[in-house]
């Protein structure tokens, strides 16, 4: 796909062409990454966060938010909890926390790699090579680390360096890659200032990476942020601005499904915030293959406010995972068994053997 084919498709507006694509990334989704839908159990475990990014509600400046750290104990009973689920994978995220020691976070890795079968995926932001060497050694599989735009400004605007260090999303995934992990990124749609030029390349980049994994979603203003509560002064102008909402979500969603056939897509919570009725079914049927159902305890999962009004705030893990199952039966789709690996890796792996 070049650059013109993607702007026309994030420009359309006719709801019988949009078909045509709706069509093709489903096919594209069937032929390469089948019927299942992979489960990953989202376990929040950390607010705190030592960064200034101006669209994350969990940003260090923001003093209306109650910080939270589950404990080892905590973090592993939901790890067991994704195992009696049947899920294959848990995720770990957290903000940018410099208390997460790397020795502390090895050793819940290595418990979770002990006691189940899960594949662990981490999403702790901006680490050093050697943190993630030694959690890798520890048995992670994955990371998830979204370059959130592939504008340079804009990122700069918005993800400010943290200590003066400048940060480079995109090498951080390439170290990662070099390690054996799988990688995962993306970004979001509509930020302020935000073009469809920009999401063109967004797409393009995620080609380039040739990613395992891809997330993205739309951009959610949070009040207690500078992003959010000033939104209008960074517009860029009306018929440039790409827009915060489902329909250009779906667009990427299929257009990173032709980008790299094989990949994990998530159906995103964010997607399900803008339409809570159907919006997880309909990125699942536009090119997404996975979803990630919340394992967090409830009493902290309200906390973790990225942005707000996020679906899913008030369920329990056991709630989020009947509701997740159903609405993907009644897709006529199947729950993924095993970890789901990216096909690349397994198809790396095969070669390797032969
Ligand atoms: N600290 C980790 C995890 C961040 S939360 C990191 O920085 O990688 C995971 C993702 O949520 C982010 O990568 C971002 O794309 C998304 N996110 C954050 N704030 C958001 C908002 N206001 N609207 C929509 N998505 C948001």
């Amino acid at each position: 796909m070049d650059r013109r084919e993607i702007l026309r498709w994030l420009r359309e507006e006719d709801p019988g062409r949009l078909e045509a694509l709706w069509k093709a990334a489903d096919q594209a989704r069937r032929e390469n990454v089948g019927d299942e839908v992979h489960l990953r159990g989202l376990v929040e475990f950390s607010n705190h966060c030592a960064r200034s990014c101006g669209y994350c509600g969990l940003r260090a400046g923001n003093p209306k938010i109650s910080r939270y750290r589950m404990t080892r104990e905590e973090i592993i009973g939901c790890a067991r909890q994704a195992a009696r689920f049947g899920y294959g994978t848990v995720v770990l995220q957290s903000g940018e926390d410099p208390q997460i020691e790397a020795q502390w976070m090895a050793e819940v890795i290595r418990a979770i790699k002990s006691e189940t079968p899960l594949a662990v995926t981490l999403s702790l932001g901006e680490r050093s090579a050697q943190e993630f060497e030694q959690w890798r050694r520890a048995g992670a599989d994955r990371y998830l680390l979204r370059f959130e735009t592939s504008n340079r400004s804009l990122y700069e605007r918005i993800h400010p360096p943290l200590n003066g260090r400048p940060t480079d999303r995109i090498a951080l995934l390439g170290i990662l890659r070099s390690m054996g992990y799988e990688i995962g990124s993306g970004m979001m749609a509509g930020i302020p200032g935000q073009t469809y030029e920009d999401l063109a390349e967004d797409i393009l980049t995620i080609q380039r990476l040739d990613l395992d994994m891809i997330g993205l979603g739309p951009y959610i203003a949070h009040p207690q942020t500078p992003l959010g509560s000033l939104t209008a002064l960074h517009q860029a102008p009306p018929e440039e601005q790409a827009p915060a909402i489902e329909e250009i979500t779906y667009k990427l969603i299929a257009l990173a499904r032709l980008a790299v056939k094989t990949a994990n897509i998530p159906s995103t919570t964010a997607l399900a915030t803008l339409n809570r009725s159907e919006g997880r079914e309909l990125g699942l049927a536009r090119g997404a293959n996975v979803v990630m159902p919340n394992l967090t305890p409830p009493q902290y999962r309200v906390h973790y406010e990225i942005y707000p009004a996020k679906a899913c705030i008030y369920e329990t893990a056991e709630e989020c995972n009947t509701c997740l199952k159903r609405r993907i039966h009644a897709l006529g789709r199947k729950i993924g068994a095993g970890r789901g690996d990216s096909q690349r890796r397994i198809l790396s792996a095969a070669a390797g053997r032969g």
